[in-house]
């Protein structure tokens, strides 16, 4: 298929200093948990995104200084020669498919504990350390040592260009690196050459990029990444002022200007919380001030919208961390006319809470990313069939449509049968609570792909009972029929049913996401699994009038959402919305109306009227499969070789794990896996001691 003319325009190739971009597909900066502790997993990953089209592919950051050590995390470094060689090997397989590689240069400054180099941290003023609050504190940087900060950085880019990258990116965003620490009036009370006025704040961050353009700006693209506005009003950077005004006194210094808005909570916020292209209100100045092309992150994935930001002036490349991450190829399915197939990323940002867990990436969309190299996963390619087998899959929720997509791009012959009335199960129930509605794509994207497949049948309004299934004739059977919630609150905290937690006292999330409404006028929402659906149901509920008190044992509501960076903007939704929260509380009884509670600290009992809704733990649908192993013998009898149970009904978890295991039952379909064995290829050791 030829594609649309309308978008010849993202096909351009675009000048950034001294190199070219091959066209406006820039893939942003983005963490993924791997960098240089999975240095192989780090390279094939980025190989894959140039691979699938994306003109320019960068580094996520890149740590250029033993004083600016993030351990935890797992980024990529800088520090010395030692860290050329794995960076060279990203390079080599950014440029096998004639795309530029970048690397962004970055120095948390005072954030990081140095936990792992016991260097003593540096800032532009003394200051405790922020992050995860080590008792630590950064010292404020004299001259001598901004002079060392200036060289450390040259020399970085000097390996850099060593390494082979095109370009470099220089970094003062997410309210954590030195250059924005220095820029911001909140961090620097200098009275010396550097701080006061904006001038002199911004004088750190002028200097690097000048030094950086001096060095290898004859043959490298040296690219300004600038936080513009820091969301919080006159506390803060704003784009009409001081962001602005930055912009205009450098506008002609860097080679590009990828411009977004401060910090990574704001600048990367989910769906719930911002729709595609939130930060072009904030960015939009920046190509009126500067000749020079501008980037900018959006979470786009419709070439619409994107040939549209570029024709209203507003950049010139399409940034995007989290779209190629969904899908690497989204370039080449618009440039071969296939934009249909685009895997659009749902904005739940579990991407970035691997990283923020210190973990290696994984994507609700695309159940490859990370497994490029590990398990040779290919996002667009998979082994042809290798038996006539005919494969029964039992339930359409995000593991039977992945296992049903994946089996049937092999060749399979595969039925999928569904007891609802509508595909997509949880992600179906989910993306109708308020504000989740991107979520499904998860769904769409899957039933898309299946939809002109004639070996693939979907059946809805098929719920499958053991005899059904021995008497359909498949050769293998999966299981994805899917979890449920526990109405009797046992989870973390609770490990007995709480006395009274009987329907209509208490409703589970599926309860009320089957329609199912509490009687009265409040409600208690008991919330010990930390994650999104117990705020879904506060959200929900206070929205449709009811009194809600959310009590969690958590030390704040939502805690786990911290990592996909949701914790504050959900916090601030639900006090908004007239939420009482109690935190570190637990429910001990339900009894005439009343929701009995204990504050764990104090032991102090705490009542409110109402039905309980406990968002704790969920129990898997297995009553299926129990039934199918019950006769081992029967299935023989059935002709059915194998039957798997996949996603939720396996183990309940979040939905990527559930895309996952569907992924993964349809490669290993008639493959031989060794049960003692590691699935997956590990790192390789290169030990100075030990032998
Ligand atoms: P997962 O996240 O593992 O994909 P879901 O709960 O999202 O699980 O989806 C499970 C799906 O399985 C639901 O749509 C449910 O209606 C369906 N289902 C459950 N039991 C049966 C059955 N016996 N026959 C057919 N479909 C079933
Ligand atoms: Fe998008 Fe979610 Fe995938 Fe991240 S994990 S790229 S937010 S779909």
């Amino acid at each position: 298929m030829s594609r649309d003319p309308r978008y010849d325009i993202l096909f351009e190739p675009i000048r950034i200093g001294p190199v070219t971009a091959p066209n406006r597909f820039y893939q942003a900066p983005h963490c993924n948990g791997m960098g240089r502790l999975f240095p192989d997993s780090m390279i094939a990953m980025r190989g894959m995104k140039a691979e699938g089209g994306w003109g320019i592919v960068a580094t996520e950051q890149c740590d250029f200084h033993p004083t600016g050590d993030v351990q935890p995390f797992t980024e990529t470094r800088l520090w010395g020669d030692m860290d050329v060689p794995y960076l060279a090997g990203m390079v080599n397989a950014v440029h096998k498919h004639g795309s530029l590689a970048a690397v962004e240069l970055v120095h948390n400054g005072q954030d990081t504990g140095n936990i792992y180099s016991r260097e003593v941290p540096i800032g532009p003023v003394h200051r405790p350390v922020t992050w995860l609050n080590h008792p630590v504190q950064a010292r404020a940087m004299d001259l001598s040592d901004i002079r060392a900060y200036r060289r450390w950085h040259r020399n970085a880019a000097l390996r850099a260009r060593k390494a082979g990258f095109d370009i470099v990116v220089v970094y003062a965003g997410h309210d954590g690196t030195m250059p924005s620490h220095f820029l911001s009036r909140r961090h620097n009370q200098r009275s010396d050459e550097y701080g006061g006025s904006l001038e002199n704040r911004l004088r750190l961050y002028r200097e690097l990029l000048q030094d950086t353009l001096e060095a290898v700006g004859d043959t490298m693209g040296v690219v300004a990444r600038f936080a513009v506005d820091e969301m919080m009003g006159p506390n803060g950077l704003e784009w009409q002022n001081e962001g602005r005004d930055a912009i205009e006194m450098m506008a002609e210094m860097p080679d590009m200007w990828d411009v977004n808005v401060s910090d990574w909570e704001n600048d990367s916020m989910t769906s719930r919380f911002a729709p595609e292209g939130y930060q072009e209100d904030y960015i939009a100045f920046v190509k009126q001030v500067s000749s020079k092309p501008v980037a900018a992150v959006g979470r786009y994935t419709s070439p619409d919208t994107m040939v549209s930001a570029i024709k209203r002036g507003l950049v010139d490349m399409i940034c995007a961390a989290r779209p190629s991450i969904a899908d690497p190829f989204l370039p080449n399915k618009i440039r071969d006319g296939h934009a249909d197939d685009i895997r659009e990323c749902i904005g739940c940002n579990i991407c970035a809470a691997w990283n923020n867990i210190s973990a290696p990436i994984r994507c609700t969309q695309n159940p490859t990313m990370g497994e490029e190299w590990r398990k040779d996963w290919h996002p667009e390619q998979i082994a042809p069939k290798s038996t006539e087998s005919h494969v029964l899959v039992v339930g359409a929720g995000p593991a039977g449509l992945e296992a049903a997509h994946q089996l049937g791009k092999r060749g399979y012959r595969v039925t999928l049968a569904e007891a609802g009335s509508q595909a997509g199960g949880r992600v179906s129930r989910e993306s109708a609570l308020p504000n989740l509605n991107a979520w499904s794509r998860v769904r769409d994207y899957r039933l898309g792909q299946i939809a002109p497949m004639a070996n693939v049948d979907l059946y809805l309004n098929s719920e499958l009972s053991p005899k059904d299934v021995l008497e359909f004739g498949a050769d293998h059977v999966a299981i994805a029929t899917g979890s449920t919630w526990r109405r009797d609150g046992i989870g973390r905290h609770v490990r007995a049913p709480i006395p009274g937690s009987e329907f209509p006292y208490a409703l589970s999330p599926d309860d009320i996401m089957d329609g199912k409404r509490p009687e009265g006028a409040s409600v208690v929402v008991f919330d010990d699994d930390h994650f999104y659906m117990g705020s879904m149901m506060a959200d929900l509920l206070v929205g449709e009038g009811y009194q809600v008190t959310l009590a969690t044992p958590g030390l704040c509501v939502s805690s786990w959402t911290e990592h996909t960076l949701e914790q504050q903007h959900i916090e601030k939704r639900l006090v908004s919305l007239g939420v009482e929260i109690l935190p570190r509380h637990s429910v001990v009884e339900l009894g005439g109306g009343v929701v009995e509670m204990v504050n764990l600290v104090t032991g102090e009992s705490v009542k409110r009227p109402g039905v309980l809704v406990p968002v704790t733990m969920r129990l898997p649908n297995d009553a299926l499969y129990d039934a199918l192993m019950d006769g081992p013998d029967r299935l023989k009898t059935a002709g059915i070789k194998s039957v798997r149970r996949i996603g939720d009904c396996y183990g309940p978890a979040t939905i990527a794990a559930a895309v996952y295991e569907g992924h993964r039952y349809a490669r290993e379909l008639d493959t031989e896996i060794d049960p003692d064995g590691v699935p997956f290829k590990t790192v390789k050791y290169d030990l100075e001691l030990g032998g």
